[in-house]
């Protein structure tokens, strides 16, 4: 397979220099050696070794930008070394892989932010360790874009909480050991919301399989809680104020997901190319016809445009001026590339692209997912569209 554009565009960026380069070689000769191999066995065994997780943590993918003092990396890092190793993660163009090797992307960032100094001894290492699955549970099976109406409750009885109701479509859902999960602890609306990190191993938890579409080497579940016993001591946070914690959550989680979106668009650019270069048709190489061109040349045109507003979006965050709305619409900006790279692609492979197991194949069916996980594109443009005064 060659990769002759993967990579490129980032030297002509200001804002990525030889340490990003650095984290970009790391991260790549650990997914050749460690996951390239395994891609087909993985995507039909519905899920990851627990072992990866292990070896991501020594090759040290799950730390990056964590904390030292609970075993990641430190603060020598930025959001772009981030992006970087999003970006070669998905190299081999299976989506199930990173989002559900680096699910504490999601689950453990609540805990850093707003849990008690106990809680996150207690998780953090184990986690940044590759030791322990933590992953994140919002959704219901009554709804996920309208999280302050959320129904799983939790009823504080003395030392306790008592948890009933379900969660669905949660990643990592199967092997997680912990879940930050999101529960009712008060009024209906927002301000009744709570985040509580439950073990899995607690009696009252079940869990249900989901067979999906995409993402196939990721385990993703239905978890029901029936009477699960938490202690109070696992509360992140104060009770009732989970919400914003949340959101806040979701900024950085559509932030990783449009950098994956902008290299999965990537991935289909390349291998239409290297297809179309190949390919004859009529007595001439497809890439020579002007239909095939224009869509290698609007592919471009749309990954290029994605990636400036990632790499803008990095540096408002890198500058502590950040704004949801743009998350919003830059994850909406990023899927709809992939969406269409995705398509292109399919036609300039023909046929070929509808036979299992290709790079191009995998990321056709792995389109919805991003374009619906982590904030509809509906729910983004009505969160953008807030910022505005009608
Ligand atoms: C593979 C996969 C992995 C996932 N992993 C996780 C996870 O780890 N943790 C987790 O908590 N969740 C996870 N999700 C759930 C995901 O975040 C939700 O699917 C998403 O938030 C949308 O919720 P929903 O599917 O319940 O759709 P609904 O909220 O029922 O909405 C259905 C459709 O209606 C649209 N819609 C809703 N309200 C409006 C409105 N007011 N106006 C216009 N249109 C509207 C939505 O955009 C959507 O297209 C995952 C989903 C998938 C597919």
């Amino acid at each position: 397979m060659s990769t002759p554009l993967f990579d490129q565009w980032r030297s002509r960026s200001p804002h990525y220099d030889d340490t990003h380069e650095a984290v970009a070689d790391s991260v790549r000769a650990f997914v050749t050696r460690e996951i390239m191999p395994h891609v087909d066995a993985w995507e039909a065994a519905g899920e990851l070794p627990r072992d990866l997780h292990r070896k991501a943590a020594e090759a040290g993918l799950i730390g990056l930008g964590y904390p030292v003092e609970y075993g990641g990396s430190g603060e020598d890092f930025d959001i772009f070394h981030s992006l970087v190793q999003s970006e070669e993660m998905c190299r081999p163009g299976a989506g199930g892989i990173p989002a559900s090797l680096l699910t504490h992307g999601i689950g453990l960032p609540p805990i850093l932010a707003m849990g008690s100094d106990e809680l996150k001894q207690r998780i953090a290492p184990q986690v940044l360790a590759g030791e322990a699955i933590i992953c994140l549970g919002i959704t219901e099976p009554g709804g996920g874009s309208d999280v302050a109406n959320l129904r799983t409750k939790a009823e504080r009885k003395g030392d306790h909480y008592v948890v009933n109701g379900a969660k669905t479509l949660i990643t990592s859902g199967m092997r997680a050991d912990y879940i930050t999960l999101a529960v009712r602890t008060g009024d209906p609306g927002l301000g009744g919301v709570s985040l509580l990190l439950v073990e899995t191993e607690r009696d009252g938890i079940s869990r249900t399989r989901l067979d999906k579409m995409g993402w196939h080497a990721s385990d993703t579940a239905t978890i029901h809680f029936d009477n699960v016993e938490v202690p109070v001591e696992n509360l992140i946070g104060p009770e009732n104020q989970g919400f914003g914690g949340i959101m806040r959550n979701f900024n950085g989680e559509r932030m990783g997901m449009a950098q994956q979106a902008a290299a999965y668009s990537r991935v289909c650019f390349e291998d239409a190319l290297d297809w179309a270069r190949e390919r004859e048709t009529f007595g001439r190489p497809l890439v020579t016809r002007q239909a095939i061109r224009h869509k290698l040349a609007r592919m471009l045109q749309m990954i290029n445009a994605t990636q400036s507003m990632i790499d803008h979006a990095g540096w408002t965050i890198k500058h502590d001026c950040a704004v949801p709305g743009d998350f919003a619409l830059l994850k909406v900006q990023a899927t709809q590339t992939m969406e269409y790279c995705a398509r292109e692609a399919c036609q300039i492979l023909g046929g070929a692209s509808f036979v299992r197991g290709s790079r191009v194949e995998r990321i056709y069916r792995e389109v919805r997912v991003m374009a619906i996980g982590g904030g509809s594109e509906e729910i983004m443009y009505d969160l953008a569209s807030r910022q505005f005064q009608f």
